[in-house]
């Protein structure tokens, strides 16, 4: 494998083995997310910083968002042609390079044994190193998608997304198994793992700026300000994350044993 060029601002490069991990040794990332803009508002810096390190992001989006709005006169359908074309424009923003949609009605989600069928597939056709999603298994208020997708995403890591006898049909399919390295969970009540996305933070804006229908045509530089200005007076923000502007996470790592179904040769291709 070629040596990867280190995009990590210098003082992080030292502090963070995290990130060295993820720019040495991580070649594909997949995001999995409920609703069209879920991804760019938990994870918008993290994805950025993701695709600068070099590694290969998709965007998973579960239901088509057709139901994200106060006005009755738009029909769910049409809703969902522009949510999806503002999902493509703000993963152009991010330098995302694929994009699944899904198109499942928003709000209902199901959890079971198919929505993370349609999970395993996924990841073992894209064979992603890392892995970001809602955490599902917060306690308190969270909006019933996000809470399914988190579940289902999880459990389809471990153990289904590795053993050959879960969904026995990919396998028969040539679809094998894969063992994914390490999850993030966004949106968790007590995350673990904080990026400094202060250098991100435009291209962020930038995204979200793009789901036009979501920020009621607020520009890239008025959603910016609002940020820079925030994090400057947050003074608790800094003191639990270390950062002014940070995206939190509760981090998992998984094992990938060697030789074991889905652990991926030692040497990756990018
Ligand atoms: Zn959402």
């Amino acid at each position: 494998m070629p040596a990867k060029k280190s995009v990590l601002p210098a003082r992080r490069k030292k502090k963070d083995p995290v990130l060295e991990k993820w720019a040495k040794e991580y070649a594909r990332a997949l995001i999995v997310s409920a609703h069209p803009d879920d991804a760019e508002f938990l994870c918008g810096g993290t994805i950025a910083m993701l695709c600068d390190l070099g590694l290969e992001v998709t965007l998973c989006v579960a239901t088509s968002g057709d139901k994200g709005t106060r006005d009755f006169t738009i029909r769910q359908q049409e809703l969902a042609a522009t949510r999806e074309a503002e999902t493509r424009a703000a993963c152009r923003a991010l330098g995302v390079k694929h994009t699944v949609f899904w198109g499942m009605p928003d709000g209902f989600l199901e959890e079971g044994h198919e929505l993370r069928g349609m999970v395993v597939r996924l990841i073992r056709t894209l064979k992603p190193d890392l892995m970001i999603t809602w955490d599902g298994f917060r306690a308190g208020f969270n909006h019933t998608d996000h809470r399914v997708i988190g579940r289902a995403v999880r459990d389809a890591l471990y153990p289904a997304a590795h053993d050959p006898h879960y969904y026995a049909e990919l396998a028969q399919q040539g679809i094998g198994p894969h063992r994914t390295a390490e999850l993030l969970m966004a949106g968790a009540h007590d995350p673990d793992y904080h990026v400094d996305v202060e250098p991100y933070l435009e291209r962020k804006a930038e995204a979200i700026a793009c789901h036009a229908s979501q920020v009621e045509n607020r520009s890239k530089d008025e959603i910016l300000n609002t940020w820079l200005q925030a994090g400057k007076r947050n003074r608790e923000r800094r003191k639990q994350t270390g950062f002014d502007h940070a995206e939190s996470f509760r981090r998992i790592e998984f094992r990938r044993p060697a030789g074991a179904p889905g652990t991926p040769p030692a040497k990756r291709t990018r």
